[in-house]
């Protein structure tokens, strides 16, 4: 048990949590949406801290990350909990366990223990995967403090509805993150995640602005996200920000409470992919489709094969000083 960062006390022995942008007012006694934040007695604590539900070595470009130091290991951890509740989550079982069962479970572990075993390993980062690193902030900031001096850089994947006040604080800490853009309709957000556009397309905005590299993923689910028209705004977004950031492009496949609908054909993920060059960013990968050509990276100018990659494993990777070592272009990504 520890005690919650981002909060305040309200009158009546209530509290503010200010970590996502929920920003649940919270009776004593009560949880957040997350499940995993509790007032107890006027004082918000982290009912997860230390409790890794899950820990694996992944290679970094099943974050995915392919412009963050391709080919290297990421200690990834995740606790159970997420302030999200969408219906397509793949990994239910523990994101939602908090929810779905009462349940809170974890293997006690600590930063310095986390941080042992991302050197141990030989892990160029720490990434706070899986379920949503958010909720399990407290955790995810100590260790990556910690892992900074150690040598070790951190990365979130995330559903980006932390608050600018939560970014702030990491983003010393914070190198890289993959933030899922999951539709571009308030619609979407509400009837299929529980939550918001708005609050995500801000942190995207100062994820930019604080210099912390960002990838984008977007699943697309037949007749939810996959319209021609919506797909063209939510690139045009992306374009506004920066025609930089790469752009993942994942094919749904039917679980938890949308067993109903089938994957997603992968000629609708090529139409977006398509479509996110149409616009003018410069990289669109597929995902969820082994093989495909959209797994590659391209140069921006001369459409040299910079990183050949088959699934997660990198075939080739000819990047050279953060350059195409064909016609010289300068390559957006960390690369050293
Ligand atoms: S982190 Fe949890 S308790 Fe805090 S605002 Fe978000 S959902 Fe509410």
């Amino acid at each position: 048990m520890k005690e919650a960062y981002l909060y305040e006390k309200k009158d009546d022995v209530k509290v503010r949590c200010f970590l996502c942008n929920h920003r649940c007012m919270i009776k004593d006694g009560a949880r957040g949406i997350c499940n995993v934040r509790e007032n107890q007695g006027g004082t918000l604590v982290s009912l997860v801290y230390g409790k890794v539900i899950a820990r694996h070595v992944d290679p970094i470009e099943k974050k995915p990350l392919f412009h963050f130091l391709p080919g290297s290991r990421s200690y990834s951890i995740a606790t159970v909990g997420c302030n999200f509740r969408c219906l397509f989550c793949q990994n239910a079982d523990i994101s939602q366990m908090p929810t779905d069962r009462n349940q809170i479970w974890g293997e006690e572990t600590s930063p310095d223990a986390i941080v042992q075993d991302a050197l141990r390993t030989r892990s160029a980062t720490i990434a706070y995967t899986y379920t949503e690193p958010t909720v399990f902030f407290e955790l995810a900031l100590d260790t990556a403090r910690l892992a900074t001096r150690k040598g070790v850089r951190n990365v979130f994947v995330s559903n980006g509805y932390m608050t600018e006040e939560c970014l702030k604080e990491i983003h010393p800490d914070l190198h890289g993150a993959n933030v899922d853009l999951k539709g571009f309709t308030d619609r979407y957000y509400k009837e299929l995640c529980g939550a918001k556009l708005e609050p995500v397309l801000r942190t995207l905005e100062t994820m930019v602005n604080l210099g912390i590299w960002l990838e984008v993923t977007t699943l697309l689910i037949p007749r939810q996200n996959d319209s021609r028209e919506e797909l063209t705004e939510l690139a045009k977004f992306l374009v506004g920000l920066d025609p930089g950031i790469p752009w993942h492009i994942s094919r749904f496949h039917p679980t938890y409470k949308l067993t109903h609908i089938r994957a997603t054909p992968p000629e609708s993920i090529r139409m977006a992919r398509d479509i996110g060059y149409e616009v003018g960013l410069k990289y669109v990968y597929t995902g969820n489709l082994p093989g495909d050509l959209g797994e590659k990276t391209y140069c921006h100018e001369c459409r040299e094969i910079l990183i050949d990659r088959y699934g997660f494993s990198v075939q080739k990777h000819a990047i050279r000083d953060g350059r195409c070592p064909k016609c010289g272009a300068e390559i957006p990504g960390v690369w050293k």
